[in-house]
């Protein structure tokens, strides 16, 4: 009927406008390997910030003692308490709580945010056990992951440029984010004291490196999506400082920002995006990241209700509310191998009270998904080809060692489609030198990085 033939062309034009050939990808690894550059020439040079991190050591495995981080990244913020134990032992005893963000502290002012984080971390000093150890008259040492946009005067400060992923709290912009936490953890009363202020991308990569000394970056794929890498200190214009004594900086490239004419956009990105917190920013990041995919989705089958009457003649209401749709809903009904995708109709019955959908509606979501899905992996694969070519380890050399890349969050871990999507592209653009490349899942790498560049920055050294 009309209908059908309405719905299948909405797809159709989805598919063609989400294209991602071989070629376009390329171009977008080439254009993210320009802007690489561009970022490290001047400050404001590029879309990329390509933040200089203050880390030019990443771990070695000597690192001793209990420490603390605390990770915040999205809608949850988790803390931990590990013991490091040195190269025979490396991580001993680790314990850690998760607690989500409520969300109007997402939106709210810098005090109540960080009184309610400091209240948490207080709880959980509470927990030490018998086998948690500190020497006399010491205090206790937290390495800080905060996943958004810093721009950082040394290890252990920074000052926030802006929010991402749905946070907007206007006074902390600008203020340096130890700062703000030390300040609550004094009104809360509790001894610790911030060595270390780190992303998570650097997280990863510190924690990825302890492990193995072939890792050379670390990518986020989580709410948002980030990267950082190991840059030759020498290959950084705009450090002014004291050349490191390793060579080395470890650098934030902040890629969630990274735009480009080669990215394909779609009239559902343009209205995303303009009905944003950020407007016109983070391009990049809300066609990959978990927390936009489920909403692409959810704006194509408004469009489907509304001009091809998809779920009959009136749009159900649900289905007009924004982030209505998670993407781990969205990966559940693209996982779904029943003969009947059964679970595509419970969770269109479930989310958005669309109840008796048709196998023939439920297969059309499962390719809108797919498509969706497969762009944002894809995408991903290609920004990881910009940063090998950056450093020159995109084709294959003699006697060249692996080169690792340490890949974390939840949208990785979980989307298993989008994952084999990701490493399948990747393999596909490298060819004969995807021999030497090597995808590591580093599984909470962040939290452990930070405790151990908390360690490597302690007061006490
Ligand atoms: P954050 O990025 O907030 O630090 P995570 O790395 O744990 O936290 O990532 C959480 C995000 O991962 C969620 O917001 C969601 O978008 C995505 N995610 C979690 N579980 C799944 C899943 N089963 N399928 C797809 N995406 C998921
Ligand atoms: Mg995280």
């Amino acid at each position: 009927s009309g209908r059908w033939a309405k719905a299948a062309a909405i797809v159709r034009e989805l598919e063609d406008k989400c294209g991602t050939p071989i070629g376009k990808l390329r171009q977008v690894a080439d254009a993210m390997a320009v802007e690489m550059h561009a970022g490290l020439a001047s400050e404001g040079g590029s879309k990329l910030k390509m933040i200089i991190s203050y880390v030019d050591n990443l771990p070695t495995g000597d690192e001793k003692g209990w420490f603390y981080a605390l990770d915040l990244g999205g809608t949850n913020f988790r803390v931990l308490r590990v013991q490091l134990g040195g190269k025979e032992n490396r991580v001993g005893k680790q314990e850690f709580e998760e607690v989500s963000i409520p969300p109007h502290l997402m939106v709210g002012t810098s005090d109540a945010l960080f009184d309610f984080i400091a209240e948490a971390l207080k709880k959980f000093v509470d927990t030490e056990d018998e086998d948690f150890h500190m020497s006399p008259g010491r205090e206790r040492e937290l390495g800080f992951t905060f996943s958004f946009p810093i721009k950082q005067s040394s290890i252990a400060s920074g000052t926030l440029m802006k929010w991402t992923k749905g946070f907007y709290i206007e006074d902390a912009v600008g203020q340096d984010v130890v700062g703000e936490l030390t300040k609550a953890l004094d009104r809360v009363g509790v001894d610790m004291h911030v060595t270390a202020l780190v992303n998570d991308t650097i997280g990863t990569l510190a924690g990825g490196r302890y492990y193995d000394p072939n890792v050379i970056a670390a990518v986020i794929l989580g709410t948002g999506t980030n990267a950082a890498y190991v840059e030759r200190a020498h290959a950084i214009p705009k450090w002014h400082g004291l050349l490191p004594k390793s060579g080395e900086m470890a650098i934030n490239m902040e890629w969630g920002s990274f735009r480009s004419s080669h990215l394909p956009l779609t009239e559902y990105d343009q209205a995303m995006d303009a009905e944003s917190l950020n407007p016109g920013e983070q391009i990049f990041e809300k066609i990959i990241s978990g927390m936009y995919l489920g909403e692409i989705v959810r704006r194509v089958l408004c469009r489907m209700a509304e001009e091809a009457s998809f779920f009959g003649d009136t749009v159900p209401p649900k289905l007009k509310i924004p982030f209505m749709l998670k993407t781990p809903d969205m990966s559940a009904m693209h996982h779904d191998t029943s003969s009947d995708l059964r679970v595509v109709g419970s969770k269109l019955r479930d989310v958005f009270e669309i109840s008796n959908t048709s196998l023939k509606t439920r297969k059309a979501i499962v390719e809108v998904c797919n498509i969706v899905a497969v762009r944002g992996a894809r995408l991903s694969a290609a920004g990881i080809l910009g940063i090998l070519k950056k450093l020159g380890r995109d084709t294959l050399k003699e006697g060249e060692n692996q080169s690792v890349i340490a890949l974390d969050g939840g949208l990785f871990e979980h989307y298993t489609l989008f994952r084999n999507s990701m490493e399948s592209t990747l393999k596909e653009l490298l060819g004969e030198a995807s021999e030497t490349i090597v995808i590591q899942h580093s599984n909470d790498g962040s939290g452990i990085g930070a405790a151990l560049l908390a360690a490597s920055h302690s007061q006490y050294l």
